[in-house]
Formats: structure tokens, sequence, C-alpha cells
């Protein structure tokens, strides 16, 4: 951090626009899943998001693919609202998906088939994953969708600063809007700004780590059945013909990894991963037969960057821990380059030490580094996400701290409507498994 003194700011009376039962901070595919969860298990909520459209990485960053929803043999580990979203996606014909009784199949044919959409992933050998490639437009649409029929208040371009505390408890949270500061009181708060800006801010025990980020793309005009993995770079077939996604940008890398909390390396970031993708766009349309007469799409609106802050919570699930079950598991996730492998996920590993009634999902949930590769994907943030906020509309109704939450009672909630919390091995998978 940089800085050449101190100023003080003078003390003023914040105004409180709202009290709300579940407060969820950042309307990403975790806060989203958080908030809807929350509003239809009858809590009322605020959902605040700094941009104006939901999604996060899984929209904004262009991340457009769900891996995955399996753990690699052929059984599906992750449903609930993340299944209900695709499905909604598939309604109108905005996602892609092998069928079930595909997934665990080890056909090379039907491998080559998905593995162009970018669902089948890492060293073979291979089967088909259950995973989906979507379009982010549609999400966002999907998303802002489940929200309104879930019935919660939404706010959009307002940033959430700090949290209020008093006791061991969050009262509320400090926001900065285009028209001033201001609180919304909580009973319960859940931080899924991805960063852990709230759990930061409130001096929570936390991991960083400094990354490479990215600028995910897309380019139309596309003409022909383009290799997957040609000249270099690896295409994506996307949603409606002749346009391809090319994840994680351009070829090179930019010159240092960055701390995405950072305003200097964003920025820094920001406009490298730019002049990378412009000379990409350039290559492939001098060198690359099918892309002669292509054109720059859409650049990510949002920096990926897959990792900055991670709570140290009650719990910290680490790779020893694969394949381990947990009295509390709210959440269980496959590898997205892994067969067989899976996580379930504790209760305590959304859980804040320092507060009673604070709740972390998603990308910042506390997990070690190795795990974390396994636990951010789009999937498994939206299953620890519903995880938290059905545990804080059940916390607030009851009005119990979300700390001390039965958690039988919450495990049994989240299987009525739909998530998974006891994965049953699938038996199919690649040869040699
Ligand atoms: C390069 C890369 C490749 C990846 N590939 C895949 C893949 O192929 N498939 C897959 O499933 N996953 C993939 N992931 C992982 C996945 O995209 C993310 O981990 C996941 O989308 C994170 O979701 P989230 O809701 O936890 O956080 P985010 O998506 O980061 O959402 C956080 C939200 O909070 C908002 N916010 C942040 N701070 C504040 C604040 N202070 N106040 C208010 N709002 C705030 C943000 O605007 C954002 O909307 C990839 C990630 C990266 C970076």
């Amino acid at each position: 951090m940089t800085g050449v003194g101190f100023i003080t700011e003078p003390e003023r009376q914040v105004p409180v626009r709202y009290e709300t039962q579940v407060l969820v901070v950042g309307g990403g595919s975790a806060g989203v899943a958080a908030a809807v969860a929350a509003a239809r298990n009858g809590a009322d909520v605020t959902l605040v998001e700094r941009t104006n459209y939901l999604g996060g990485l899984a929209t904004g960053g262009l991340i457009i693919l769900l891996l995955i929803m399996d753990d690699g043999r052929g059984s599906q580990v992750i449903a609930g609202l993340c299944e209900e979203t695709i499905q909604r996606m598939a309604a109108r014909g905005a996602a892609v998906f092998p069928k079930k009784e595909e997934w665990g199949d080890p056909d090379d044919a039907l491998v080559a088939r998905y593995r162009k959409w970018g669902l089948v992933n890492g060293h073979g050998p291979h089967a088909v994953r259950y995973a989906a490639a979507y379009d982010a437009e549609e999400m966002k649409f999907a998303f802002e969708t489940m929200c309104a029929e879930a019935g919660m208040r939404l706010l959009y371009s307002v940033q959430g600063c700090e949290p209020i505390a008093a006791g061991g408890r969050i009262k509320g949270v400090t926001f900065q809007g285009k028209n001033g500061r201001f609180a919304i009181a909580a009973d319960v708060v859940i931080d899924t700004t991805g960063d852990g800006d709230i759990f930061w801010a409130g001096g929570c025990e936390h991991a960083s780590e400094k990354v490479a980020p990215w600028l995910w793309f897309t380019m139309g005009g596309v003409k022909g059945e383009l290799d997957a993995t040609g000249a270099g770079s690896r295409f994506m077939r996307t949603i409606g013909g002749g346009h391809v996604l090319l994840p994680w940008g351009a070829t090179d890398r930019i010159s240092r990894m960055i701390d995405a909390t950072e305003p200097e390396d964003i920025t820094f970031a920001a406009v490298e991963c730019r002049k990378l993708v412009m000379a990409e766009v350039d290559r492939l349309k001098a060198e690359v037969p099918g892309f002669e007469d292509a054109h720059l799409c859409h650049i990510a609106d949002q920096l990926d960057v897959t990792e900055s802050r991670r709570l140290v919570g009650e719990y910290v699930l680490t790779r020893e821990d694969m394949d381990q079950t947990f009295d509390d598991t709210v959440a269980v996730t496959g590898h997205w380059t892994k067969y067989g492998s899976l996580y379930d996920i504790p209760y305590r590993s959304l859980l804040a030490k320092e507060y009673s009634n604070l709740l972390t999902a998603g990308r910042c949930i506390s997990v070690d580094h190795r795990t974390h590769h396994a636990t951010k994907e789009i999937p498994a943030c939206m299953a620890t996400g519903e995880a938290a906020g059905t545990a804080a509309a059940m916390a607030a109704m009851a009005g119990t701290a979300a700390k001390t939450l039965d958690v039988r009672a919450l495990q049994a909630r989240l299987e009525s409507k739909g998530a998974i919390v006891r994965a049953t091995r699938g038996i199919r998978g690649p040869a040699g498994l």
C-alpha cells in the first residue's frame, strides 16, 4: 500500500436508509443464490451490487461456463438454484449441456463434441461432464427475474463499505452511493463481494493471494468448424453461430501478479490485459484460418481474477479434506479437472469467527488455496450462496445467531428445496480410473 500521510475525516451522521432481515452485499452468482434462497425461505432481503447487473464474473467477467455440477463419474452433486438457472436459460435456447445419460461417458466423439464448448477440461483420459455453456446477457436476465419473483429489495450502483458492529454482532453495513453515504441495518449479513470487502473491513482473519489476471473476450464473424485448440489459442463455441469465446484472453500473461484489492494493481492489469487482447485479435485475424473477416465483439467488463481475499473462518477446508464428509456439510462440489474427487463444504467454512451473524459464500469462503480451485467455480459458488442464504433466513426468522443455527434443520431445509447436501458417487468415468 502506498501513502503520503493521513487526513482526519470529520465525524458525521449516516442515515439508516433501510432495515432488513438478511443483507447480501455483492450480486455475483453466490450473492444472487444467497438472496433468492433467503427470500424464498420467507425473509425480508436486501441485495446490494456495485455495478448495474447481476452475475459478477459469471456475466461481466464473461466466464460463461458452469463447471461443473457432477463428480466426473456420472453423478450430479450440485442442483438447487444452479440447476434452476440452467433450466431457465435453456428454455430460451441460451444454455448448452450434455444430456443426463451422457454424463460420465468416455466415448471419444462425445468428449470431443463437448470439449469444443469448453465443458471438458484438464488432462485425460476424459469423460463427459455435467457442465453448461451459456449466454452472459441471458444469465443477467435469469438472475434479475429470479430476484424479482422471490421478492426482495435490489440496489445497484452502490458500494458496500464497512460493517457497524457491537458486542460481536454486526448491526448493519455502510454503503456509498452516488448521492452519498447511508447505512442498512440487518439481522444477518452475507458477504458475497468475492473479495471479502465486508469481512476485511470488519477486521476478520483472512488470507490473501496475488494472481495473474485475464480478460476473456469473444469474436464474431468466425467462419468454419474451428479446431478448438488451434494456433496457440483455445477457442470455444458459444451460444449463437459464428461467435467464439477466447478464455484466458490472450495467450501471453502480463508481466507480474497482482493484488486485486489494490486500485493501482487493478488499473495496471486492466490496461495491460486489454493491450494483450487487442494484439491477440490482430494475430488471430492475420494468422488463423477462419478469422480473416472476424471482429472483436466483447471484452469482459470485469477483470478476471480468480482469487483475492479468503475468509479464515470457523473451519478452513483443505486439500486433505477431499473425499471426507462432515456432520455440517451444506454443499458438495466436484473438481473441474479431476474425475471422482469430491469436496463436502461444511457450514463452518461460511462462518466468520469474529461475529455471530456474518456469513460468506462464493469465491471468498474459508478454504485453502488449492481447495479454492474447486470451491471457486460458479456452480459451487451458487451452492454455498444457497446454503448461506437459507441459513441467514432461518436464523433471522427464528431470532437466533447464524453461528448457533441447528445445522440438521438447515440441511433438511436445503434438501427440501432441491439442493444436494449428501452426494451419491457415480460409477462411470474415463477408462483407467
Ligand atoms: C480467469 C478465470 C476463469 C474461470 N473459469 C471458470 C469456469 O470456466 N467455470 C466456472 O464455473 N468458474 C470459473 N471461474 C470462477 C468463477 O468465475 C468465479 O469464482 C465465480 O464467478 C465467483 O462468483 P462470486 O459470486 O463468488 O464472486 P463474483 O463473481 O466476483 O461476484 C462478486 C460481486 O460482488 C460485487 N461487489 C464486489 N465488491 C462489492 C462491494 N464492496 N459492494 C457491492 N458489490 C460488490 C461485484 O461487482 C460482483 O458482482 C473462473 C474465474 C476466473 C477469474
